[in-house]
């Protein structure tokens, strides 16, 4: 049994010759922790998954012990890892923002047997909240499309991203975003993968889109500067090949262009 156990949106780890491990049963017994909440979510390696929150964080912990935020995790552990650890934080936050029912202020109970919460009183089920959200690399010419946010640091630049809101579909909600944030038209929108992002609850769906038409126009509320890169000339602070965000950059530079090679690799 592997306990993913939170302080709000810090885990506790086992740390091993700087290795990160996820405490086990003996671990949480060793440590005399209270915890509340326990929900199963999974497995990794035949281990079944809990996730649960202190009911009160332990003050001090042995030295091969720690604490360790969500996002410096998803680059010290594996996919699979992180898989769960961001599914257990999306859950644990879900239940501890939904102990009363948003229509009648009732307490909510968890539902028998799926992953929801009912109110016994009017009958209102919710389901954990997942934001899905599009990430877009459009080329133009072999040039990519990157922009930097303005709550970015200065000269760290990304692909484009943006909520989808509710009727938009996919595709739409891709070339609501582009026009909005730089004014240019898209074309030939293609899925390229997605990436649980549960920072706090969103699901990056990633893209790749062909230039339609228009001319840069940054819309200065969410971006400070946008343009066009070539392979040879893209900012030095871009993101981690681990986000999807720095895999499309990772696709644009081997090659994906849209239409000029339609074999290219992902
Ligand atoms: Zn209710």
């Amino acid at each position: 049994m592997l306990w993913f156990l939170f302080d709000n949106n810090k885990m506790l780890i086992k740390l091993n010759n700087n290795q990160v491990f996820i405490p086990n049963q003996e671990d949480i017994k060793g440590l005399a922790i209270q915890v509340e909440r326990g929900i199963l979510i999974g497995g990794l390696e035949n281990f079944p998954c809990y996730a649960a929150e202190f009911s009160q964080a332990p003050e001090a912990l042995p030295n091969d012990f720690a604490y360790m935020s969500l996002r410096k995790l998803f680059f010290k552990t594996d996919e699979e890892v992180f898989g769960i650890a961001g599914r257990a934080y999306q859950i644990i936050h879900w239940v501890r923002t939904h102990q009363y029912c948003g229509k009648c202020s009732s307490l909510m109970e968890n539902k028998a047997g799926e992953l929801a919460r009912k109110c016994p009183s009017c009958g209102i089920t919710s389901y954990p909240r997942i934001s899905p959200a599009v990430i877009v690399a459009v080329v133009k010419d072999e040039q990519l499309l990157m922009a930097s946010n303005i709550n970015f640091p200065t000269s760290f630049y990304s692909v484009l991203a943006g909520f989808v809101e509710p009727g938009e579909t996919l595709e739409a909600c891709v070339q609501r975003e582009i026009k909005e944030e730089v004014g240019i038209e898209v074309k030939n929108i293609t899925y390229f993968g997605s990436q649980p992002w549960p920072f706090p609850d969103s699901l990056m769906i990633g893209f790749t889109a062909e230039y339609a038409g228009g001319e840069i126009a940054v819309d200065n509320t969410e971006l400070a500067t946008a343009d066009w890169f070539a392979r040879t000339q893209l900012p030095g602070n871009i993101p981690d090949n681990k986000t999807i965000a720095g895999r499309l950059i990772e696709w644009f530079l081997q090659g994906g262009t849209h239409g000029l090679y339609s074999n290219n690799k992902r």
